[in-house]
């Protein structure tokens, strides 16, 4: 346990709701995959997504309950039922159906959080095409090589992200469609573009689902890694059994749940746990097309009586850094349990939950190929701050040794590797299946993290195995960031690092070696600036950009990011023996 910060104990009888995994230990012994089954319904056979988030409850007992509460970023709420959510999807299933677009096919969406991205998504999956969203934060060049590595087919956007689809469609020969979701911005679409009201408003209410099985892909999210450009993690409709499971056990959620999960669609929590978890298990969901503020967001759990909250360290730190002050002045006597995931989650953004809230923060783990929740604190289990807890019931995480043994003794370092086979694995990295057979070894998925496990279970992360950086809670390739560096005239090699940060865990920072000719002026660091923010976008473009003379090379010719990275902390260089400027 970290010095400091004791273990917070439960008591289970004074929770104001039952927790749905009453003893963890248990339920690892009982838990049966073929018992949470049950809780999805399959009908004829078919698995479809979309039918066990939306028709099944539409169909059913919940027909009036409302899906989701949207706020839009000016502060204006619509409600939908999930029967408005089984018409609206429905519609948009009919209306990509109309445009000739098949099953398996790619359909993209770079939206901010508007209920039309919802329907757009469940639409998707109706028809049995893959749903892929987009952060809308990316800039042109990030949209640009993960639209063209799944080939899509379709990008559905709105007139304020439009430019930046411009700038690329010609570069996108497997493009067909772009579907502009004009109508709440009033503005005009382009000939030649769809605009979304044209063919969703029209369309049918009724619509039959495409018959696909367990098997058949989904969605697809990209996730990036320490060599080569983001790989498109595809996952299948068998997934959502895992969702509904942990949307029950470590989510918790009961009938009468509001919930709020802060993370955007753009990445695999906004999806998980922004639709198909609470969506399954038939909960109401608070979307905020805001951004993050800390008096919006405690604002936000007053005004609409959250009760079960998922969000990240970063927002935690940025919620600290504001004060205790702000979530005082709220009545946040909803609020019965919180979470986060993302990053590591540090001890004092734990206990902070209870001076400012009165409930600790539970901090969870897992990342866009698990497609969901693999090792969390749950609410029935004391929390000891700085752990990511133990596994879920029905799955097998643990911590290996170099030659993929398990390690049994407690608090040895180890690779964090996950037993294949659990229902939302990631079945593919779309274009890449040699990357993708490369993850698993010795029996085992390597995950890309390091950690470590206590006598009783608990599992404690210590860092990324690779390159890879995090910057509040999303992952940068430094490849995909050193690409752009490197198209400037000026830059002649970029090495890209992430630089430890008190609030997003890290920042991007680039450091680059010029081109004979280029001077480092204000006016060139400035150009460095404009050029890496345009094509990368503000979500992954380097915060920091630094000119120096020589990059650390091995004699291979690879950039070491490490010995970067050593050097900017003023850490020992470790072995430098391969490197080329010796
Ligand atoms: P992503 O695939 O973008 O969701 O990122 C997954 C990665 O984020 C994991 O492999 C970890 O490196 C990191 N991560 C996610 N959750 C946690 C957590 N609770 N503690 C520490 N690191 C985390």
């Amino acid at each position: 346990m970290i010095e400091g910060y004791p273990e917070i104990a439960k008591d289970v009888a004074a929770l104001k709701a039952t927790p749905n995994l009453v003893d963890w230990a248990t339920e690892r012994r009982t838990f049966s995959w073929d018992e949470q089954w049950k809780g999805i319904d399959r009908p004829g056979g078919m698995l479809n997504k979309a039918y066990e988030c939306v028709d099944r409850h539409a169909n059913g007992a919940r027909a009036n309950k409302t899906a989701i509460i949207w706020q839009s970023a000016a502060g204006e709420i619509e409600r939908y039922s999930y029967l408005d959510f089984k018409k609206q999807s429905n519609k948009a299933a009919n209306a990509l159906r109309s445009l000739g677009i098949k099953k398996g096919e790619r359909v993209f969406i770079l939206a901010d959080r508007i209920p039309e991205l919802y329907f757009a998504v469940f639409g998707t999956l109706k028809i049995g095409a893959i749903t892929a969203p987009l952060f809308s934060a990316f800039g042109p060049e990030p949209i640009k090589e993960r639209v063209s590595r799944a080939e899509g087919c379709t990008i559905i956007t709105t007139p304020k992200l439009l430019p930046k689809v411009n700038e690329i469609r010609s570069q996108l020969p497997s493009l067909r469609h772009v579907i502009v979701i004009a109508h709440r911005e009033g503005k005009p679409v382009a000939a030649g573009d769809i605009a979304w009201s044209d063919i969703v408003g029209p369309a049918s209410e009724e619509f039959e689902i495409e018959p696909t099985g367990p098997d058949d892909w989904s969605i697809m999210h990209f996730t990036s890694g320490t060599t080569g450009l983001p790989k498109g993690a595809a996952h299948v409709h068998n997934a959502i059994v895992s969702h509904y499971a942990t949307g029950k056990y470590v989510l918790d959620f009961h009938e009468d749940d509001i919930y709020w999960c802060t993370a955007d669609p753009g990445w695999v929590t906004g999806t998980s746990y922004g639709m198909f978890a609470p969506f399954s298990n038939g909960v109401t969901s608070l979307i905020d097309e805001g951004g993050f503020g800390a008096r919006r967001w405690f604002e936000n759990i007053q005004k609409h009586k959250v009760t079960v909250w998922y969000t990240a360290p970063t927002a935690i730190r940025l919620l600290m850094k504001a004060g205790t002050d702000i979530p005082k002045s709220f009545d946040l006597s909803s609020l019965r349990y919180a979470m986060s995931v993302g990053e590591p989650l540090n001890p004092e953004g734990v206990v902070w939950g209870i001076e400012a809230f009165g409930l600790p923060f539970h901090d969870n783990w897992w990342q866009t190929e698990t497609g969901a929740i693999m090792c969390a604190n749950y609410p029935s289990m004391p929390i000891r701050p700085g752990s990511m807890g133990r596994p879920f019931p029905g799955v097998d995480v643990v911590i290996v040794d170099e030659q993929g043994k398990e390690i049994t003794e407690p608090m040895v370092e180890g690779a964090l590797v996950c037993k294949p086979g659990w229902p939302s694995m990631f079945r593919t990295y779309w274009n890449d299946q040699e990357r993708y057979d490369s993850r698993f070894k010795n029996g085992w998925y390597y995950t890309g993290d390091k950690a470590k496990r206590d006598e009783d279970g608990y599992i404690w992360f210590v860092g990324r195995d690779d390159d890879v950086i995090n910057t509040s809670g999303h992952l940068v390739s430094p490849f995909e960031v050193e690409s752009v560096m490197i198209e400037h005239a000026a830059v002649a090699e970029a090495g890209v690092i992430g630089k430890p940060d008190a609030i997003a865990m890290e920042v991007v920072k680039a450091f680059v070696t010029l081109n004979d000719g280029f001077e480092k002026t204000d006016a060139l660091m400035r150009d460095l600036n404009r050029h890496a923010r345009a094509r990368l976008g503000p979500a992954v473009a380097p915060k920091e950009i630094e000119v120096i003379d020589i990059l650390p090379k091995t004699r291979s010719g690879k950039i070491m990011r490490r010995l970067l990275k050593a050097r900017e902390l003023g850490l020992p260089e470790g072995d430098t023996s391969t490197l080329e400027e010796d």
